[in-house]
């Protein structure tokens, strides 16, 4: 994998007439794309610069067909920069539900939210990072390491959020699985080095990386953002084979390829590799300059990039918006709020610093969201350990909470810009992927009010360095209440001298201390962890004295409320670890994140040379004993399995997709004359924004680059417009649809044997059977409800594709002749159900 090469891949796919679900839209935006002026194209693809307009990004507007700017706002968990907005949980919180519902009510709910603040694009859901290593930055805004998990998880996001009429745009595209040098740039001593190349094989990529992102394409995601990394040495924004070839030839991705905040760094290049709109606009943050805008013009109107190119890409922006129906969900006034001020009146473009006006109209988007928050935190809730004193009654004699994890930001919830502190109770990492709070509720008020309400005592110290406060006040308690935490985030802030990547998987604020700390004086101790991911707890999850352990993830606005339901029993926790917590890092089996240059100012090579091998996988391939398993998580109830049975259902064979293509459409026509595209007399100037305009009629002087005209030659193949060959693997959105046919269908019992209810979440693992197999892999799932005493039947489809590996020879699906084994059971470790599956 050493200096890996991604090969070429031309032309860039245009879109599909035929792609299923799509017809509407694809007819909608060619009629649209058709009125359009080259000017006016090349406006829907580029943004208007960093800080110009309202959004995190937004796109050139069409004021003649009164098509607005496109207003593109992070984050994954809820709307970043505006007020009265909810924190939803984060998504590798979410994914610990194992929930289809919470998955797409969550999704729904953000696409409320967003769509009533006048956002076009929300920039998520994330299922890149996937989370390869434990200490990658920003794995909380993903779901799972386990690509199935995560690949339902975006699916039922990605239809939440444009069921109400807001496009998702899934990120990031791909294998930006680190911070730490994660674009070109400057490392304080090191210098300039390049940006970090993600090295991966054939089969890796496809049963792993890019299997969520199949899920989402196929979800109908109207958008995907390209990474900041390279990808096999190819900056993946530019990366033909990933964009045109497998995006979208094999994946048949319809809708829009739009570039992380700077990461692209090519015009021509990445307009042939299949980058549709560029974010924010500009070559650096309010540089002023663009690789697009007026060089798009030129590139078009010269004749380099064929003008099919351009429309296809304006094609795909418009069809996303079309397919979520957003002309139907358009709020009256547009965006009703500015990223860059809490203020009512202000700069509506705030760089340049112009445009006085009404910029925040304050509007109230949360609904009565707060209330599935809260309950998908609780169900998100994974107990870890229980030695029988959960669910407390809250009538315990004496209360002791521990921790600044238990207790409020001194700064207030929103206090450190992008959340970049771990002050107090950790209820979001940081970064982009951030919202700001509404309220935070922290455990410590809700654990208060439970126990007054009651007339109870209850005190605490939230300081983890008042060592004899903490011993007297462990010493009286009955239940003495730890919380501890661990953050990570974007490597564009450092908290604690962790650049976005956690430098070790140690507990935060001393925690371990902590524990050691009270425990040594109270033999009812419970530890609740808020962490974005697995931390070391091996110096003290086999004490006695640890009487509990529980893992509530980053709950969002409701953390306090929904970390009460569960230790007072009014939730009885059914969430699932959607990774695993293993003793040291050394268990997880991948290499370190690459803190340092090792190829001096080149990229850092950053070989996965572990394969599809990661979390789980990865500890049972090589023997290691986890502490807590993926899919592990216990309840106030039992359960238990029986009857596995499994059902063969027929289905046609496999097929690959042939034939080809139709040509490229052209829609419309431009003239190819400089002057046609020179600066309006009446325009207004706002400072740094990108136009599409040119300077000069002179093309090279227009074009400001001293070698324009050179014979630069052009990639084989990709001007050609011609009718052209369809994948095999593909065929429609997510890749070919046979894939999904039902093979199997597996049913089994599952039985409460308690005296409560509760939920189970049933999985059904699958061993492929080859000697490069992973032990097991994760295939399905589903959260049951179960009353005590009764049973439920577990059903669980078997797809073409869960039972298919990746053929690197015939760039296709295959299923091989090993025998493949059926598992049903309560963790990855924990199956006590299997089959064979039939032939
Ligand atoms: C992040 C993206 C984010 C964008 C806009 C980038 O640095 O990687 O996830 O959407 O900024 O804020
Ligand atoms: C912005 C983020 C962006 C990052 C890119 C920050 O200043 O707030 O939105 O993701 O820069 O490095």
């Amino acid at each position: 994998l050493d200096n890996a090469f991604s090969p070429p891949f031309y032309p860039s796919p245009w879109m599909d007439s035929t792609a299923p679900g799509w017809a509407e839209a694809y007819t909608k935006a060619q009629a649209f794309v058709r009125q359009l002026t080259l000017l006016e194209k090349v406006n829907i693809t580029t943004g208007t610069g960093w800080q110009s307009d309202a959004c995190v990004g937004n796109t050139g507007a069409v004021p003649r067909l009164g098509f607005p700017s496109l207003c593109l706002q992070d984050s994954p968990l809820g709307i970043r920069f505006a007020d009265y907005v909810s924190a939803f949980s984060a998504g590798g919180t979410i994914a610990a539900s194992w929930d289809r519902g919470e998955f797409y009510r969550r999704g729904y709910q953000m696409g409320e939210e967003f769509a009533g603040k006048g956002i076009d694009i929300l920039l998520g859901p994330v299922v890149g990072p996937l989370g390869r290593s434990p200490k990658g930055g920003r794995n909380w805004e993903g779901f799972s390491p386990d690509p199935v998990l995560s690949g339902i998880a975006v699916a039922e996001t990605v239809r939440g959020i444009q069921d109400a009429g807001v496009i998702a745009c899934t990120k990031h595209y791909i294998l930006n699985e680190q911070e730490h040098f994660r674009s070109p740039g400057n490392f304080e001593d090191a210098g300039f080095v390049d940006a970090i190349s993600s090295n991966v094989d054939d089969k890796t990529l496809h049963e792993l990386y890019l299997w969520p992102f199949a899920d989402a394409v196929r979800a109908g995601t109207g958008a995907i953002m390209c990474s900041y990394n390279k990808n096999n040495n190819s900056q993946a924004c530019q990366n033909s084979y990933l964009q045109n070839y497998i995006l979208k030839g094999e994946l048949g991705f319809q809708g829009a390829i739009l570039s992380d905040w700077d990461a692209q760094h090519s015009g021509v290049a990445s307009t042939l590799a299949g980058l549709d709109m560029t974010m924010p606009g500009d070559t650096d943050f309010n540089s002023g300059l663009s690789f697009w805008g007026p060089n798009l013009t030129l590139s078009i109107i010269n004749g380099t990039v064929p003008a099919w190119r351009l429309d296809d890409a304006v094609a795909r922006i418009l069809a996303a918006y079309y397919y979520v129906g957003r002309d139907k969900h358009v709020t009256p006034t547009g965006t009703n709020f500015n990223s860059w001020s809490r203020d009512v009146y202000g700069n509506e473009h705030s760089f340049a610093g112009n445009g006085y006006g009404l910029i925040n109209e304050l509007v109230d988007v949360r609904g009565e969201h707060f209330r599935a928050i809260r309950q998908a935190a609780a169900k998100s809730t994974v107990l870890l350990k229980n030695s029988g004193v959960l669910p407390l009654t809250g009538r315990e004699k004496f209360t002791a909470v521990f921790g600044n994890d238990a207790t409020e930001n001194e700064y207030g919830p929103n206090g450190c810009p992008d959340r970049g502190c771990d002050n107090g109770t950790l209820a979001m990492g940081w970064g982009s992927g951030t919202a700001d709070f509404p309220y935070l509720i922290t455990p410590l008020e809700a654990i208060k009010s439970q126990v007054a309400s009651n007339g109870g005592v209850i005190q605490s110290v939230t300081d983890n360095w008042a060592y004899s406060q903490i011993a007297a006040l462990a010493k009286q308690a009955s239940v003495a209440l730890v919380f501890v935490n661990a953050d990570s985030g974007e490597g564009y802030i450092n908290v604690d001298g962790n650049a976005g990547d956690r430098n070790n998987l140690t507990i935060w604020q001393d925690g371990e201390t902590l524990v050691r700390n009270v425990s040594a004086n109270c033999n009812n101790t419970i530890v609740v962890i808020h962490s974005v991911g697995g931390v070391l707890v091996d110096s003290f999850y086999e004490s006695e004295n640890i009487t509990a352990i529980i893992w509530a993830g980053l709950p969002g606005q409701e953390s306090g409320n929904a970390i009460a339901d569960v230790l007072y029993g009014r939730v009885n926790p059914g969430g699932k670890l959607p990774f695993t917590f293993g003793r040291q890092y050394s268990d997880y089996g991948v290499a370190d994140l690459i803190y340092e240059p090792t190829n001096g100012s080149a990229s850092p090579q950053d070989n996965f040379v572990e394969g599809v091998f990661i979390d789980y996988r990865a500890f049972d391939k090589n023997n290691i004993e986890p502490i807590y398993e993926f899919g592990f998580g216990l309840s106030y109830t039992t359960f238990s399995y029986s009857n596995l049975n499994i059902a063969k259902i027929s289905a046609g064979p496999y097929t690959p997709t042939t034939g080809n293509t139709k040509a490229a459409p052209v829609l419309g026509n431009h003239s190819t004359n400089p002057a046609d595209y020179q600066w309006p007399a009446n325009l207004t100037y706002v400072n740094k924004y990108i136009y599409p305009y040119l300077n000069s009629t002179d093309l090279k002087e227009a074009s400001n680059d001293r070698d324009y005209g050179l014979d630069v030659e052009l990639p084989e193949g990709a001007t050609d417009g011609s009718p052209q060959p369809r994948i095999a693997a593909g065929g429609a959105p997510g890749g070919n649809p046979q894939l999904w046919d039902v093979l199997y269908s597996a049913t089994a019992t599952i039985t409460n044997n308690g005296t409560i209810p509760g939920d189970e979440v049933a999985q059904l693992y699958i061993s492929l059977g080859g000697p490069e197999d992973p032990k097991v892999v994760l295939r399905n799932f589903d959260r049951l409800s179960i009353q005590p005493g009764q049973s439920t039947t577990f059903t669980a489809d078997i797809t073409r594709r869960d039972i298919s590996n990746w053929d690197t020879v015939s760039q296709n699906w295959v299923i091989t002749n090993y025998t493949k084994t059926v598992y049903v059971g309560t963790s990855s470790r924990k199956l006590p159900l299997s089959a064979k599956l039939p032939l």
